[in-house]
């Protein structure tokens, strides 16, 4: 199966470098929920190209880029190569000077110029693993097309555009597209609506792989023992790219969003609540440091809390789900399961897609994943969420 990457950074370097090494078996699967228990082999996940953005990382390879990351990168990856994607002002306001497409070409171009490129790569599955973006609703389906039609570059965030691309690209080829990253996709009712329509498995939003699902769990078991949860604080400090452009008030925004989006699905109301990527230090690099005080009343009016201090290396969390994810797009693409597939999005995304769903504890998430996998032959409406996104 052909994996294409859309933003060449930490995570991705990650889930090239540890698929290789899985490959070659100098590691086990740890941290890939279901390493060995899909019918798709991790063996069988080919990345035949990425697109990035960042000039120093355009027309290279992903080992080169690789390595700015992470020692013992497998020579493979020097076949693959990191192509000039679309920026639409993904970086602004970052260190990164960067150069999309569409500096030299319209909306329209960009979209021949990128189906052109997936044609010759034949991609199954597209992962986004771009820099986090501001929230940017899309009202209905005229707003998306509207945008590229009329060239109006500030309608869209380049995961919106890319979303775009592949639902073209998925009319000559089955394609899935999986969003790790926090902007609305498989929320957005209009972009998931279209998707079930492409026949387009659709999996977001942003991969739940640190403190969050941990923090769901948590709260779940609160939850079963008639625990009242006063308040919740989650601090995350980070050294990487990604907490450097977080520290933009505008994206952070889009991740404090799907970070708390589970609190009142899980407990049945909303206490006081701070959860959001806090600060950048550079020092700690791609391992966070994590925070967490859950206080909570009990028994006749007892007062307790909970503390979890945590370090996590950010990228590898995410890049272990992925393993999985592009598996699952692959089974669903297969089993005609379209739109935002609601069993995969609650246990992999902290924001589960589609909109008006739960984002269900964890454990409770697993075990039912782990039952549509076995007992699901015939899709149902219940496989794509509420706009019955099963093919015929
Ligand atoms: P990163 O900053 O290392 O990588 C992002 C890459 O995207 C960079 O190479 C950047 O140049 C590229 N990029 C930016 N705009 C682009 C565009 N328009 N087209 C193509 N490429 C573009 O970040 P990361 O740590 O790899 O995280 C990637 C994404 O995953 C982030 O959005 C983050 O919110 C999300 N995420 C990460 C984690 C995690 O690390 N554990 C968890 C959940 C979600």
């Amino acid at each position: 199966m052909r994996v294409c990457i859309l933003g060449q950074g930490f995570v991705a370097s990650v889930f090239g470098v540890g698929l290789e090494r899985i490959r070659a078996g100098e590691v086990e699967p740890y941290g890939v929920p279901l390493a060995r228990d899909l019918p798709i082999p991790i063996d069988d996940i080919e990345i035949v190209g990425t697109f990035d953005v960042d000039p120093t990382k355009v027309g290279h390879s992903v080992a080169e880029v690789a390595r700015r990351y992470l020692t013992d990168v497998p020579a493979l990856l020097d076949r693959v190569p990191v192509f000039r994607g679309v920026h639409l002002g993904s970086l602004d306001g970052t260190p990164v000077k960067a150069e999309g497409i569409d500096r030299d070409q319209t909306l329209r171009e960009c979209v021949d110029t990128l189906v052109l490129e997936y044609e010759r790569l034949a991609p199954d599955v597209f992962v986004n693993l771009c820099t986090t973006e501001r929230p940017n609703p899309i009202p209905d389906r005229k707003a998306l097309f509207g945008a590229v039609a009329k060239d109006r570059r500030k309608a869209l965030t380049a995961s919106q555009f890319y979303f775009y691309t592949v639902l073209r690209y998925a009319r000559s080829h089955g394609a899935a597209f999986v969003n790790c990253i926090p902007t609305a996709i498989a929320n957005e009712p209009a972009l998931e609506t279209l998707a079930a329509e492409a026949g387009v498995p659709l999996f977001g939003d942003d991969g739940a792989s640190g403190a969050t699902p941990l923090t769901s769990d948590l709260l779940e078991h609160q939850r079963q023992r008639n625990r009242l949860v006063t308040s919740i604080a989650q601090f995350n400090i980070g050294g990487n790219f990604d907490f450097l452009t977080l520290t933009d008030p505008g994206r952070n925004l889009a991740k404090e969003k799907t970070k708390s989006a589970f609190v009142r699905d899980v407990l049945g109301y909303d206490p006081p609540h701070y959860m959001k990527p806090t600060g950048y230090l550079a020092p700690l690099g791609d391992r966070k440091f994590v925070a967490m005080h859950v206080p909570y009343r009990s028994f006749n009016e007892a007062e307790d809390e909970i503390m979890v201090l945590a370090r996590i290396n950010d990228s590898p969390a995410l890049a272990g789900l992925v393993v999985d994810l592009v598996r699952l797009a692959r089974i669903c693409l297969d089993r005609g399961v379209f739109g935002a597939v609601y069993p995969v999005n609650a246990f992999y995304m902290k924001n589960p897609g589609p909109a008006g769903k739960p984002a269900i504890a964890r454990t409770a998430a697993y075990t039912e994943l782990r039952a549509w996998l076995r007992h699901k032959t015939t899709p149902t409406v219940a496989d794509g969420g509420p706009s019955g996104s099963a093919a015929p």
